[in-house]
């Protein structure tokens, strides 16, 4: 038997299938640009005598139904996937959980319904989820679909952690509080780093850096996270790729009244112009690397500023932990960048997080341990996977 984990962005849809026994890769891929004239599909998978392949296919697909049957139709035809009954159920990513979801939950129609019921908490998010959702069942009506969500992670914050100073009536009525994201990340990162290390996992300080396009910071206090970075929405925090994170709220007003941008423009200068690429014009970090090295001061300033703003976080959450026994690097940047994970951590070894600068400019696959003999807290870069998170607790539920 096998598991499948679906995770639906508005346009895009990716897809990893493993074997149930051991959680172990079959295939994967992303089918991209749906809605668009020409959609691009990848697969890659590994045939029968163990050879890995991949197949690339362009043609038009109008919606995520018509993704969910191409892939169907990829699968059957490479024998990745001879009959949908082979599959003990589809985990599903969904962004946002509210407060109504701290563990992954099996999708029925009143589940669904809840789901909808937090569009609005998560407009760009949850809607591409639900396509997803909807297309899988309604492709594969009598396979087991279980939601696994971004927030549920965070539902152990506690109330002065992800309450905000606003009229409390606000909370009550609109529900508007800290969630955070990339919890599925964060809960994966730690448990490994707690099996690297061979120590238990309920008896460890954490916190985990999740940095690539988006970036999240969060505080684990043995076994439950405390705080983390982003908010009501995945715009506060850390800087990001095309998000400012935290700002003065004073600067929506003033930008509003002076040059009269609406909530739409206001919307879309944060979420999708700010961050990386408001300071420098690129959200890439790789090519961003590449214009500091050659002498571009806005790349330059952009580095120093992302890395500025997490070692203010890191030293919040050594407070808010009262110390930390492991810092954990993750994502695109995280996993890759070594002058970003330098830079942050530069000048924090009498906090006890001291950083091996030897140790931290070697490449390897896998947990990478980078912090200077002696050091009391522990510093790992641990490689994420999502999707594999996503179909343990899809196989953890099912069990
Ligand atoms: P993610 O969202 O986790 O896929 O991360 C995307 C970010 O990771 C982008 O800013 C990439 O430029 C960055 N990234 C990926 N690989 C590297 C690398 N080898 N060095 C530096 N940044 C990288």
């Amino acid at each position: 038997m096998k598991i499948m984990v679906l995770n639906a962005g508005s346009s895009s849809l990716k897809f990893k299938l493993f074997n149930k026994q051991d959680l172990s890769v079959l295939a994967s891929g992303v089918i991209e640009k749906i809605g668009e004239p020409q959609s691009h599909a990848r697969v890659e998978y590994i045939d029968g005598s163990g050879e890995e392949l991949s197949e690339e296919v362009y043609q038009s697909m109008p919606d995520h139904r018509s993704a969910v049957r191409l892939m169907e139709k990829l699968f059957r035809e490479k024998e990745i996937l001879g009959h949908v009954n082979e599959l003990a159920g589809i985990g599903h990513r969904v962004v946002h959980g509210g407060e109504s979801f701290h563990e992954p939950v099996l999708i029925n129609d009143e589940i669904l319904h809840a789901i909808k019921e937090l569009v609005p908490l998560a407009p760009l998010h949850n809607p591409a989820n639900i396509t997803g959702i909807e297309a899988a069942m309604e492709r594969t009506p009598d396979i087991p679909q279980v939601a696994v969500f971004d927030t549920a992670f965070h539902q152990s914050i506690p109330e002065h952690a992800y309450l905000y100073a606003l009229p409390y009536h606000l909370y009550e009525e609109q529900k508007v509080r800290r969630y955070g994201f990339h919890g599925t990340s964060h809960s994966y990162v730690s448990k490994m780093a707690a099996e690297y290390l061979n120590l238990p996992y309920n008896e460890l300080k954490f916190i985990s850096l999740h940095l690539g396009n988006g970036a999240s910071a969060a505080a684990i206090d043995r076994g439950r996270c405390v705080d983390t970075s982003m908010g009501l929405t995945p715009l506060e925090g850390l800087v990001m790729g095309t998000r400012s994170g935290d700002l003065d709220p004073a600067i929506l007003f003033y930008l509003a009244r002076e040059t009269g941008m609406d909530i739409q423009e206001l919307d879309n200068l944060l979420n999708k112009e700010s961050g990386l690429k408001g300071i420098c014009g690129n959200n890439d970090m790789r090519s961003i690397g590449r214009m500091a090295d050659t002498g571009d001061s806005h790349a330059q300033l952009a580095i120093e500023i992302f890395c500025y703003r997490i070692k203010k976080y890191v030293g919040a959450y050594l407070a808010a932990l009262s110390g930390a026994d492991c810092l954990i690097f993750t994502g695109g940047i995280g996993e890759n960048d070594i002058r970003v994970r330098e830079k942050c951590l530069a000048g924090l070894d009498t906090l006890g997080v001291a950083l091996d600068s030897q140790k931290n400019s070697n490449r390897k696959d896998g947990i990478m341990e980078i912090q200077k003999e002696g050091g009391s807290c522990k510093i790992l870069v641990v490689p994420t996977d999502e999707e594999f998170e996503i179909a343990s607790q899809t196989l953890k539920l099912l069990r």
